[in-house]
C-alpha cells in the first residue's frame, strides 16, 4: 500500500517522543489514522496532548517489549520506540538492548499478522566510531560490542538484522532508515543531547559543557526534514531492500555548534570542558546519495535556519517552566520535569 491510498491506519511506536510526535502530526495532516504506542520512558504525554481531541488519533500506553495486539487493521508500523540519548540509553543498558531486540521482534510479528509495512528507526550509531568518512550504507561499521554504547549500537544492529531476515523470508515488508543526529522543538531539555544541552545552558546563562576538545563532529538534521524522509522511505514502491541514511551532510564541530548557539541566543555563558565519554565517535557525516536516488529526498534546512526555529521554542518552554517554579519548585526541577 502506498501513500496514494487516501487513508491508512498507521501505528507509531515511540509516538510520544521527540521525532515520533512530529511524525504523528505529519501523518494526521495527511488524513491517516494514527495509533501511537508509547510507555513514556523518555517521551512525554504532553507531546501528543494537542491530539487528544483528534478523532483519527488513538493513544495506547504500552511497552513494546511485551507482545502487542491491536483490535483494528493496521497498514503501516513505524518503530521509533527506544531511548535515544547516550545518558538515557545507558541508564538501563539491558532494557535498551531488549527494547531494540525483543521490542522490534514483537512489532515485526505484529506487522506480519496485519500484513503491514514496517519501518525501523535505526541510527548512524551502527557505524560506531567510523573509520570511513562520510558514512555510506555499505560501510559495516566500527562498533565496540562490549563498551557502554553497545547496548544502543548493537541493539539497533540486531534490530536491522531482524528486519532484513523478515524481509528476505517474505514475512514483512520491512524497511530500515539510519537516522543521523536530529534536533528541533520537543527535544527533551534534560536528556543530555548536545543541541538541547547547549541551547538550554545558553538560555539559562549557565556554562556550555563541551566534552573533550570540541573538535569531534556531527551533522545535524532539522526534525521536519527527517520526518519527510521517514515517510518517503515507508511509501516508496518497491521496497528498496537496503538501509537508507537520512541526515543533513552539513558537518560541524561541537565547538562550532557551541559558538553558533552563543551568537544566536546572545548569551554570555562561558564554555567549560568536560571529559570525553568512552567510545564517543570522532567524526560523523552521512553520505545521502542513496536517499537522493531512491527517494528524491534531501534536507531543506541548514543548521542556522533550524536553530532559529528551535531556540525560540526552548526559550518559551523555559519561560513557562520558570513561571510555574514560582509555585513551589526550583527552576531546574520544573524544567527537568516540564512537559515541553
Ligand atoms: P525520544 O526518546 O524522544 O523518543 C523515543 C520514544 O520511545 C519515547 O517517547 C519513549 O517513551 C518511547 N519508548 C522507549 N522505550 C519504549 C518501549 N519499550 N515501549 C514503548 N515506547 C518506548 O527519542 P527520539 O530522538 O525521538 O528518537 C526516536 C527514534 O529515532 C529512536 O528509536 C532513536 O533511536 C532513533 N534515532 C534518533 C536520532 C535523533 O537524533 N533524534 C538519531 C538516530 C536514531
Ligand atoms: N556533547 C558535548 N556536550 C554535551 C553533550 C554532548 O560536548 O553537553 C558531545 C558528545 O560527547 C558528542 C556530541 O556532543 O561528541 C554529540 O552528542 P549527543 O549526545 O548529542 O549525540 P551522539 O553522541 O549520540 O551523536
Amino acid at each position: 500500500m502506498t501513500s496514494l491510498d487516501s487513508s491508512m491506519t498507521i501505528l507509531v511506536a515511540g509516538g510520544a517522543g521527540f521525532v515520533g510526535s512530529h511524525l504523528c502530526d505529519a501523518l494526521l495532516a495527511k488524513s491517516h489514522r494514527v495509533i501511537c504506542v508509547d510507555n513514556f520512558l523518555t517521551g512525554s504525554r504532553s507531546n501528543v496532548r494537542p491530539l487528544d481531541n483528534n478523532r483519527n488519533f488513538r493513544l495506547i500506553e504500552a511497552n513494546i517489549c511485551n507482545p502487542l495486539e491491536i483490535d483494528e487493521p493496521i497498514n503501516q508500523i513505524y518503530n521509533l520506540a527506544c531511548p535515544a540519548s547516550p545518558p538515557s540509553y545507558q541508564a538501563d543498558p539491558v532494557r535498551t538492548m531488549m527494547t531494540s531486540v525483543v521490542g522490534t521482534g514483537n512489532l515485526l510479528h505484529l506487522a506480519e499478522r496485519h500484513g503491514a509495512s514496517f519501518l525501523q528507526a535505526s541510527t548512524s550509531e551502527v557505524y560506531g566510531d567510523p573509520e570511513q568518512h562520510p558514512q555510506r550504507e555499505d560501510y559495516w561499521g566500527h562498533v565496540n560490542c562490549t563498551g557502554p554504547r553497545a547496548c544502543y549500537d548493537e541493539g539497533k544492529r540486531a534490530a536491522e538484522t531482524l528486519c532484513f531476515d523478515m524481509l528476505r523470508g517474505g514475512r514483512v515488508d520491512a524497511r530500515v532508515v539510519r537516522i543521523f543526529n536530529t534536533y528541533g522543538p520537543r527535544m527533551s531539555p534534560d536528556d543530555g543531547r548536545i543541541v538541547s544541552n547547549l541551547i538550554v545552558q545558553a538560555l539559562r546563562g549557565e556554562p556550555l559543557t563541551i566534552y573533550g576538545s570540541g573538535e569531534q563532529t556531527r551533522s545535524f538534521c532539522y526534525v521536519s526534514d527527517l520526518v519527510t524522509g521517514l515517510m518517503a522511505l515507508m511509501d516508496v514502491d518497491p521496497n528498496p531492500g537496503v538501509p537508507v541514511n537520512i541526515g543533513n551532510p552539513g558537518e560541524f564541530s561541537i565547538g562550532e555548534l557551541a559558538e553558533m548557539v552563543l551568537t544566536m541566543t546572545g548569551s554570555a555563558s562561558p564554555i567549560v570542558y568536560r571529559p570525553l565519554p568512552v567510545d564517543d565517535p570522532q567524526r560523523r557525516r552521512p553520505d545521502i546519495s542513496r536517499a537522493r536516488e531512491l527517494l528524491g529526498w534531501e534536507p531543506t534546512l541548514a543548521l542556522a535556519e533550524g536553530l532559529s526555529l528551535t531556540i525560540p521554542w526552548f526559550a518559551q518552554s523555559i519561560r513557562s517552566a520558570t513561571k510555574k517554579a514560582g509555585r513551589g519548585r526550583t527552576t531546574s526541577q520544573v524544567i527537568a520535569a516540564a512537559p515541553l
